[in-house]
């Protein structure tokens, strides 16, 4: 990385925005590919992204842990099937140390702007500290569910008690024996609620639409377990693949706008309903409306349980106001609550550039976007050269681990960063026709997919389009991504 007041200290600077997953998978594979000349750019003050942020009690992923962590370091010794926030945090933590990541990065340092110089290649990235950096490619691994989403309520600002959103809780407010409210029915509010119902005193949870929820079927692995694929690596990574697969083959039921296979999710949904909750009115509340697949499709084993609880209570009419110490619904009824938590979402990161990002000819990605987030297999974007996108638009799944899509994603950013290097370009810009070709492809899947039947969810763009999803298998999508080809690309010599 180079300074533009210091421009000499390396051959070929890359920077990498974001130490999460993706950029931590992309700063592995570039140091495996014997290129070290890369900085890390992470607003944060330490690495980890989700993991780092997401700390409340019972967050965990939802997808088995031996498919959400990296092909190339498994871990045999994962505690449980579905890892706690703090264990994936560790893991990471790990990898980092394991792959002496630290000197290359810079923490509490966000990039607020970027400038491509189309005469000299290069990219110009501009801190909050007002410093500025050249590189000649750019990975952006920012994420896309970061900033937190505080939802449009009526005196929300007024209320006098603590408040705080799921992704920044606050772990020194004592939530014992208080009354506290929860708003939201997510994936967060599946893992929040069932921790901290035992220990508050009241709970209310305020639903706006009920979720599909599945079993879980988490477990603890014992230690012979573990030791067992600490010792047999195949074994290891033939469950992975097991998993993953699993997954792949559950796939269409989620994504495909099909009546008879959201059907089947649906009654093993609601087989899973009538064993959690005995009460018939209970259970109506809870029964979604919408076609399974539709919105994220939440996992849980006592999600549904923790309403049976005498301290629980279910709230379906809409918040009209929140008050200094209370929240009113639409039905007069006031609810006093000690404490608010906001399981409410994130604002979403693919609809927009993450800061100014400039392209060739001033052309800026917020007007490329305009139209809503689009780039060539989630990962380029057309007058915007050297500059891949991890987690991009159209690269999300509903079924399975979003690291299947990222490493497919590092693998042709090593690809290109190497072709770069080896030919000496000055740089790639992937040619527009094949951007909107690839994408009006895209697009034209959308209307089979689930999530184009009928219900409001973060996946959906205000207008109805969908940039965040891929419309298919992963593996499709890994195919799709396997090879960088120059043939898409303006070459631009040095
Ligand atoms: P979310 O899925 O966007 O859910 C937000 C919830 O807040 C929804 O129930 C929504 O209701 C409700 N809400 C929003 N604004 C509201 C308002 N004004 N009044 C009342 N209710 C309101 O957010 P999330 O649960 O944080 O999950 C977001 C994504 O993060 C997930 O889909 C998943 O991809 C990821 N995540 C993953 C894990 C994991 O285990 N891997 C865990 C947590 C999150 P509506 O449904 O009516 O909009």
């Amino acid at each position: 990385m180079q300074t533009t007041t210091n421009a000499a200290n390396t051959d070929f600077p890359i920077a990498i925005i974001g130490a999460g997953f993706a950029g931590i998978g992309m700063a592995i594979q570039l140091k495996k590919a014997g290129i070290g000349s890369f900085t890390m750019f992470e607003r944060a003050g330490e690495i980890g992204g989700t993991w780092r942020d997401n700390t409340y009690p019972g967050a965990a992923c939802d997808v088995p842990s031996h498919v959400y962590s990296f092909s190339f370091e498994q871990k045999s010794d994962w505690s449980r099937a579905f890892a706690e926030s703090s264990e994936i945090q560790a893991y990471l933590l790990g990898v980092v140390d394991k792959w002496r990541l630290r000197p290359h990065m810079r923490f509490n340092t966000e990039i607020v702007e970027a400038r491509f110089d189309e005469g000299r290649g290069l990219w110009t990235l501009t801190t909050d500290h007002g410093e500025q950096f050249t590189a000649r490619v750019v990975i952006s691994g920012v994420g896309g569910l970061v900033d937190p989403a505080t939802p449009q309520i009526n005196g929300l600002e007024n209320f006098r008690g603590a408040q705080f959103h799921t992704a920044r809780w606050n772990h020194q407010y004592d939530l014992r024996d208080k009354r506290v409210a929860v708003i939201g029915t997510g994936a967060s509010a599946v893992q929040v609620v069932p921790s901290i119902a035992p220990i508050v005193g009241t709970l209310s949870v305020f639903q706006r639409t009920a979720a599909w929820v599945m079993p879980k079927h988490d477990k603890q692995y014992a230690d012979s377990t573990k030791r067992f694929l600490g010792r047999h690596r195949a074994v290891l990574n033939l469950s992975r693949l097991l998993k993953y697969w699993v997954s792949e083959a559950f796939g269409p039921m989620v994504f495909l706008d099909s009546k008879s296979l959201s059907a089947i999710g649906e009654k093993v949904s609601l087989q899973h309903l009538r064993a959690c909750v005995k009460n018939p009115e209970l259970r109506a509340k809870l029964t979604p409306t919408f076609q399974f697949g539709c919105k994220r499709v939440l996992i849980s084993d006592d999600y549904w349980p923790a309403f049976e609880r005498p301290n629980v209570e279910l709230i379906t009419e809409a918040i009209d106001e929140v008050l200094s110490d209370r929240i009113r619904t639409t039905d007069g009824v006031e609810h006093r609550v000690d404490a608010i938590i906001l399981a409410t979402g994130f604002k979403l990161g693919l609809t927009k550039a993450p800061f100014p990002v400039i392209g060739r000819g001033a052309k800026t990605l917020d007007d490329a976007w305009k139209g809503g987030a689009v780039a060539y297999k989630g990962m380029t974007i057309s007058g915007f050269p050297n500059w891949f996108i991890l987690m991009g638009p159209n690269t999300g799944p509903g079924h399975t681990s979003v690291l299947v899509y990222t490493e497919a994603q590092i693998a042709y950013a090593v690809q290109a960063i190497k072709k770069l290097i080896g030919e000496k370009l000055k740089f790639v810009d992937v040619k527009q026709e094949v951007q909107d070709r690839y994408n009006d492809g895209l697009q034209r899947r959308m209307k089979y997919m689930s999530w184009s039947s009928g219900c409001h969810s973060w996946y959906l763009s205000p207008d109805g389009s969908n940039h965040a999803l891929f419309p298919g298998f992963a593996s499709e999508y890994v195919v799709r991504a396997r090879k960088f080809k120059a043939s898409e690309y303006e070459i631009v010599k040095a």
